[in-house]
């Protein structure tokens, strides 16, 4: 399929180039001592990740250890509330192993690692969901685990921090700064251009330098080509539109790259959290603008100074001023819409998802589910899949003291 001068037939093979650009965007714009450590990463992928042995042991890890395929599950309930005779169907990635999409990048990296002869991954977390799909990778392979967070999040995020040193990760804490998310990525990077002869750093979405965006892309193209092709057997069909939430955008690349050269609409949704006010809400695509952050170009959110500015999101997994360099590509062509939902909206498609179907999704997701049913409102008929990206497990303190039960 052509668009906009763009051909989808051979698209995933011809993006990123070789230098890691998704059109202007991308590219890996990192410090001197890091240079030969991604280039390294970036050639054992190439060689190791392409290789018909690497693919039948991820073949078999995601079947036998993660539990794929997930399945799709057809929204009855939900759809017939709409009343417009849309259907909504969700790509239930909250039953991958531990509980998120997050692990299906987090296995082919440690797989790497173990390919690659290291002894340990080293990677940054905020929320701990990354973290703790990392620990669950690490302790699978046998591999040490050092995760960099800021004293502020360990505090905050206790359960997920006990879940990674049940698992045997070293959580690393970080008085830096804020004490936050950012200050844990400079450390967890310095500590990478410290030690790369024995690690791997492992990032947390379609994030970072190249190959990072490209690497994580096509370790969770899983979903989407497991999705298309159930979506075809149950129903027949493509869905009419696809819809994913957006916060680096793995779960997203993962879902749109199985539908990109398909005569479907794509949707991305980000948080807008308390409203459009610069600081009350995450939506980078929406309100950001070009620039460089993190060892990449894309759209950023900027304050007064041009530094990344501080965001907002109920949901902490998509609290992040920026997006992965192929979301901003495929905006600027596009391919794909960006849209937004705020706080309250999720909320209600929390609520609506656990009472009408059964199904407790994270905040993260709730987005896209609430976008799912906006859409479908605006529809006359058709159907809409949306990527469930987790359980809400870790939501459910949280949104019952802030928001009680609805
Ligand atoms: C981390 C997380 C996200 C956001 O990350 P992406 O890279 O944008 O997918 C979304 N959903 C869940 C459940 C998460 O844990």
């Amino acid at each position: 399929m052509q668009y906009n001068g763009i051909d989808f037939t051979t698209y995933l093979k011809n993006y990123p180039d070789k230098n890691g650009y998704f059109g202007k965007y991308g590219g890996a714009y990192i410090a001197e001592e890091l240079q030969a450590a991604m280039k390294e990463i970036t050639e054992a992928y190439y060689t190791i990740c392409k290789s018909a042995k690497f693919i039948s042991e991820l073949r078999t890890i995601r079947r036998d250890f993660q539990g794929r395929p997930t399945p799709i599950s057809h929204l009855e309930r939900l759809s017939n509330s709409i009343g417009t005779g849309v259907q909504l169907y969700v790509k239930r990635e909250d039953l991958n192993h531990s509980g998120a999409h997050k692990l299906n990048h987090c296995m082919g990296e440690a797989l790497l690692a173990k390919y690659m002869g290291k002894k340990k991954v080293i990677a940054e977390t905020g929320a701990g969901q990354h973290g703790v799909a990392l620990a669950t990778a690490a302790a699978y392979f046998g591999l040490e685990c050092d995760i960099y967070m800021g004293s502020v999040d360990i505090k905050k995020q206790a359960p997920n921090v006990a879940r990674m040193k049940i698992l045997g990760a070293n959580v690393v804490e970080v008085t830096e700064g804020l004490q936050t998310l950012k200050e844990a990525v400079d450390a967890a990077f310095a500590a990478y251009a410290r030690e790369y002869k024995d690690a791997i750093y492992c990032i947390g979405s379609v994030l970072g330098p190249h190959p990072f965006p490209m690497m994580v892309r096509d370790f969770q193209s899983v979903i989407g080509i497991e999705a298309r092709e159930q979506f075809l057997s149950m129903t027949g069909e493509l869905p009419d539109a696809v819809v994913a939430c957006v916060g680096g955008g793995s779960n997203a690349m993962g879902m749109f790259s199985g539908f990109l050269n398909d005569p479907v609409e794509i949707y991305g949704v980000e948080p807008l959290g308390r409203g459009p006010k610069l600081g009350d809400h995450a939506a980078s695509l929406k309100y950001g603008e070009e620039g460089i952050m993190h060892g990449f170009n894309s759209i950023m959110l900027k304050d007064e100074n041009g530094e990344p500015a501080p965001v907002y999101s109920v949901a902490s997994g998509l609290d992040y001023p920026s997006s992965g360099p192929e979301h901003a590509f495929l905006h600027d062509l596009g391919r794909v819409k960006y849209d937004v939902v705020d706080d309250e909206e999720t909320i209600d498609a929390f609520y609506a998802l656990s009472r009408l179907e059964g199904i407790i999704p994270a905040i993260e997701s709730s987005h896209a589910v609430a976008y799912g049913i906006k859409l479908a409102k605006t529809m006359g008929k058709g159907s809409v899949l949306i990527n469930l990206s987790g359980r809400g497990d870790k939501d459910m303190d949280y949104v019952i003291e802030k928001y009680g039960i609805r």
